[in-house]
Formats: C-alpha cells, sequence, structure tokens
C-alpha cells in the first residue's frame, strides 16, 4: 500500500488545527469538485484524496491512528494495542541489541509485522509475466507483400513437474516447524501471535529433493517454433505482437507478450518513401526519342505495362497509383513512380558512334548551353 500524506494532500502542517483543516478542505473542493470540472478524471481523483484526507484528519480518533502508524493504522481489522505493544517491544529490542550483532530475527521486516497484525500474512498474488521483445530482419519485397516466416524462440516455462517450486513434490514430507499445519506460534516480547511457517511457506509440507525435471530451478526452457505473418505494408521498426508468447507470469499469472521489431534490408533498385516507392527503369533512346509501351515487373508482383511517352528524358518520373506500398492500417496503397535512365550502348565500335554522331546534329540547342550556376 503506498504511503499517503494526507497533510501534503491539503496543504496544510502536521500541527495544524481543525479550523485549518476545515478551512483548506473547503478551498480545494470548491476547486476540484467534478461539478465544476466535468469529465476531468485528474480533478476526479484529486477529489476523491482531498475529500479522504478531510475525513481522516477530521476525525480526532482516527487522526491520531494515522500519526501514530499511517494508512496502516485506518484499515479494517487493524489493533492498536498489538502494534503499540510491538513497537514497544522493538524499540526495547533495539536498545539491548546494540552489542550484539544482527539484533533482528531473520524473519522481521515492518510489513511482516504489519501482515501479522492483520492475522493473515501477506501472500504472493498472480503476477503477470514481462512482455519482451526481439528484432527480425525481412526483404523490402517481403514487406511489401507481406510475409510468413518462422521463428525459434527459446522459451522459459514454469516446471510442469513441480508447478514451479522446484522441488520434488513426490518426496515431500510434513514440515518439522510447523508440524504439517502451516502455521507456527511467535511471540514478540510481550505480544503473541500466530504467523505462516517461513520454512514451508504455508502448505505444511516440504521436500529434502529437487525437483528431477527442472533440477531446483522451477523452470524449464523450451524451444518453441512459430509460424509469423508479417502483414503487408510493415514498416521499418513496426512491432508485431505474439500474445501470450512473453516471459511466463508468477503464481498463476498469465504470460507476457513477444513483440517482433521488424527490420527491413534495403532493396538494390527500390527506395521506400513512405508508402511511395521508387525505381529505376532503364529505356533506350530509341524509346525515349519515339516512345513505346514498356513492360516492367512490379514490386507488388507481376508485371506492369507502362507507356513511355515520346521525347522522355533520363530522370523523367512516371507515377502509377496505388501500385506502391500498401497501407498497413486501412485499404489503398501508396503510389509507384518509375524514373526513366536512358542507356546508351556500352559498346562503343565505328557503327555506334556514326548513329551518335548522327543523332548529335539535332541536338539543338545544345543540352548544357541553359547550364549555369
Ligand atoms: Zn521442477
Ligand atoms: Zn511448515
Amino acid at each position: 500500500m503506498p504511503e499517503k500524506d494526507l497533510y501534503a494532500i491539503l496543504g496544510v502542517p502536521r500541527n495544524a488545527s481543525q479550523e485549518e483543516i476545515k478551512r483548506a478542505y473547503r478551498k480545494l473542493a470548491r476547486r476540484y469538485h467534478p461539478d465544476v470540472n466535468p469529465g476531468n478524471r485528474e480533478a476526479e481523483e484529486k477529489f476523491k484524496d482531498i475529500s479522504e484526507a478531510h475525513e481522516i484528519l477530521s476525525d480526532p480518533e482516527k487522526r491520531k491512528l494515522y500519526d501514530e502508524f499511517g494508512m496502516a493504522g485506518l484499515q479494517a481489522g487493524f489493533d492498536a494495542e498489538r502494534a503499540r505493544a510491538y513497537e514497544q517491544w522493538q524499540r526495547a529490542q533495539q536498545e539491548s541489541a546494540r552489542s550484539f550483532r544482527g539484533g533482528f530475527g531473520r524473519f522481521e521486516s515492518f510489513e511482516d509485522i504489519f501482515s501479522d497484525l492483520f492475522g493473515e500474512r501477506a501472500r504472493p498474488g498472480p503476477r503477470p509475466g514481462a512482455d519482451l521483445e526481439t528484432e527480425v530482419e525481412i526483404d523490402l519485397l517481403d514487406a511489401i507483400r507481406g510475409h510468413t516466416m518462422e521463428i525459434s524462440l527459446q522459451r522459459p516455462e514454469i516446471c510442469s513437474a513441480c508447478q514451479g517450486s522446484g522441488e520434488d513434490t513426490a518426496g515431500a514430507i510434513a514440515c518439522s516447524e510447523c508440524l504439517g499445519s502451516g502455521r507456527i506460534q511467535v511471540a514478540r516480547g510481550p505480544v503473541r501471535f500466530s504467523r505462516t511457517c517461513p520454512r514451508c511457506a504455508g502448505s505444511g509440507r516440504i521436500s529434502t529433493r529437487a525437483c528431477p525435471s527442472c533440477a531446483g530451478a522451477g523452470q524449464t526452457v523450451r524451444t518453441e517454433r512459430l509460424q509469423v505473418r508479417v502483414p503487408p505494408g510493415v514498416d521499418d521498426g513496426s512491432r508485431v505482437r505474439l500474445p501470450g508468447k512473453g516471459a511466463p507470469g508468477a503464481h498463476g499469472g498469465p504470460p507476457g507478450d513477444l513483440y517482433l521489431r521488424v527490420r527491413i534490408r534495403p532493396h538494390p533498385l527500390l527506395e521506400r518513401r513512405g508508402d511511395d516507392l521508387y525505381m529505376n527503369v532503364p529505356i533506350s533512346v530509341l524509346e525515349a526519342v519515339a516512345g513505346a509501351a514498356i513492360t516492367v515487373p512490379s514490386p507488388t508482383g507481376g508485371n506492369l505495362r507502362v507507356q513511355v511517352p515520346a521525347g522522355s528524358q533520363s530522370g523523367k518520373l512516371l507515377r502509377i497509383r496505388g501500385r506502391g506500398v500498401p497501407h498497413l492500417h486501412g485499404g489503398g496503397a501508396g503510389d509507384l513512380y518509375l524514373r526513366l535512365m536512358i542507356h546508351v550502348p556500352a559498346q562503343d565500335t565505328p557503327a555506334v558512334r556514326e548513329a551518335a554522331r548522327a543523332l548529335e546534329e539535332h541536338m539543338l540547342p545544345h543540352p548544357r548551353e541553359q547550364l549555369k550556376l
């Protein structure tokens, strides 16, 4: 239970009078009242805290308990007599323990003692397992088209033979400390009470042998193969969630989730900008001059038929709507831009030179005539 400072909540000193407390409460309640702050959750929480602080501090009996024991003193079933007797004994213990090391017994912590004062030892509740994250690398084309991959996981699991206790339950015998009852009687100075047996943690049975399945670790490691579907349109850094594949929970809690962070390997011919794709497409000199219907492979699969307009220059972009990366959330897709790149013949022969020279006569004006910085 987190300790609340009721005085700080009302903004008054610890020795504030009843009148000061009442005044501070009225002022804050007016400011944070839900009627004045409709729909404001923060104000609502604040109003609850203010009301609680006022309720306790304006009642002399409750205020006394709070001052002495904190919020724990206000819980149902709290035994102030026992708590005081214990504190008295503890002070005496501390005085006399100066000369000997380790003055406190082995189970003693403030929390232990308090749960004993309430008659019930706080047992650890179910705790969910942690979420885990790991990285996977896929090709850009697989990110565009969607991809099913197999991954193998080394996952720790609660040992099924011993349910995580690490003990050989088959060979368990009655606990010698509590004689199988699970509870022991403890004397703390003037106080006597029963508490959960620390030797067997209340089960009443103990085992002297380690669990043969997990050698006492309480966990086993299992290799699990998983088919993972990476959806089309996934971006670099996207996370794919695999529910229940994280760390195992404790005390019956559910396992956490596993997140795969997707890293995308770049493609030598494709460039991704958001959901748009840019692809360099080589064309011949004749195709650029006369125009042509050409066929290019499509990043989303199959081929595309595209019309190159007559008189196209190198670097010209042809936009093809809806042929880019599919949108990850919601339908549709980005666009595909084809960047035309005019290629000249690779071989330098007299015939090629003759053809190029004939072409040169038509380069009017010369391409660099206008080039200025
Ligand atoms: Zn085991
Ligand atoms: Zn026991």
